[in-house]
């Protein structure tokens, strides 16, 4: 059962990170959530059941882990699944054909896809803004609107969108907002308290934080968009498994350390690339010259752990970058305890068509970095010796 007692709501994030939905379990007393790897549950009487049927529509071990991802993003609801991709595509059947959401415009290449590839055979509209500009969210945003689509800060670019004006502007015309909140964490920013109806997570990143899970979820502090949630989630039936509901929960105990830990190796990074002759330009929200410093201030309590950054050669010089480096892996994804870097245009952002990469700024000289937790001196290390060879 989702069981509200067990938000922990009054305690600090840490704390509810290591608690929050996983009550010891009755039986034995064995303190970690077990893993219930049962597909279905046995019931005294036709209907009679402890409240579990079959796992597609409650498992013990995903419900902990919702509700712990709703403890920690101050939701009163919680719902996980399969991948970040299958919290979107639920959260987007939330809408009807003919219906038009607002999207900013630089955002994970796998959603875009899924937005223009999927969606729009299916009778959504999608119109993308860069949300920077809030005059242009605003005129974006029509009768038709009936959801903005918000990721603060972007993937790749890192942009900042102001999420409470957004919201404001979502909201004056009855439209949902949700944030997709996978590079902060709700240990750096918190989307529901800005005013935003819904939160979309890429567990896979840092809420794991360990590169051994591919999942999501999605939180709301609205009953009623949340009871449409628990419905789309059992029909559409993306759900994650309990395995890797488990290795989630266990991931997320030690959530708060390693954003403290990212957050400070990534500002190390940050700084040591600007101050490098042969990088044009960094983008890291905890540089004073990051263009929406200030919102940024106003709305993350930290930088989060992606830096991102113009190397000078364009794609020979981070081609070279990329391949000599040793303590870093050249890989996709993010939000590990391992440093990744990789080249969003080949990479990440391949499905992106050529022109929309380099309308966005997503040009062969930049190059991605998710800063892990190892020590900070390995990390520039690796770096000097990378780009000295470039
Ligand atoms: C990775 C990612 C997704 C997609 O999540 P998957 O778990 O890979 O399906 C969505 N949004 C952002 C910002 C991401 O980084």
């Amino acid at each position: 059962m989702h069981d509200p007692d067990y938000s922990f709501a009054e305690y600090a994030f840490d704390t509810r990170a290591i608690y929050a939905g996983q009550r010891p379990d009755p039986t034995t007393g064995a303190l970690m959530k077990p893993i219930y790897q049962t597909s279905t549950f046995e019931q005294s009487s036709p209907g009679e059941h402890t409240g579990f049927e079959y796992s597609r529509s409650q498992n013990p071990t995903r419900m902990a882990l919702e509700d712990c991802i709703a403890s920690l993003e101050g939701a009163d609801f919680g719902t996980a699944f399969g991948s970040g991709c299958a919290a979107t595509t639920t959260v987007l059947h939330l809408l009807e054909a003919g219906d038009k959401v607002v999207s900013s415009d630089d955002i994970y290449g796998g959603t875009r896809r899924l937005f223009v590839q999927v969606m729009e055979q299916m009778g959504l509209e999608f119109e993308f803004v860069d949300m920077t500009d809030l005059e242009a969210v605003d005129e974006a945003v029509d009768d038709q609107t009936t959801m903005l689509w918000v990721e603060s800060p972007t993937n790749p670019l890192l942009k900042i969108y102001d999420i409470e004006a957004v919201c404001e502007i979502g909201h004056a015309s009855d439209a949902l907002v949700a944030v997709d909140n996978t590079f902060m964490s709700p240990y750096f920013q918190q989307p529901l308290d800005l005013g935003a109806d819904l939160v979309v997570h890429s567990t896979t990143k840092f809420i794991n934080g360990h590169s051994d899970v591919v999942g999501g979820a999605v939180a709301t502090n609205d009953a009623s968009l949340a009871e449409q949630l628990f419905f789309l989630q059992n029909s559409i039936g993306a759900v994650p498994g309990p395995m890797d509901a488990f290795l989630v929960l266990r991931g997320i105990k030690t959530l708060g350390l390693r954003m403290r830990k990212h957050a400070s190796n990534a500002q190390a990074v940050a700084e040591y690339l600007q101050g490098h002759g042969k990088v044009d330009r960094v983008l890291f929200p905890g540089l004073e010259s990051h263009p929406q410093y200030e919102v940024g201030q106003k709305q993350m309590s930290g930088p989060g752990g992606v830096v991102t950054f113009y190397i000078d050669g364009g794609l020979e010089a981070s081609r070279r970058l990329l391949e000599t480096v040793e303590v870093f892996s050249l890989a996709e994804s993010l939000g590990g305890v391992e440093s990744l870097i990789e080249h969003p245009a080949i990479m990440t952002h391949a499905s992106v068509p050529p022109d929309k990469r380099a309308e966005l700024g997503i040009t062969d000289g930049l190059v991605r970095i998710s800063v892990g937790v190892e020590h900070e001196k390995d990390l520039l290390e690796d770096l000097e010796k990378a780009l000295a060879r470039v």
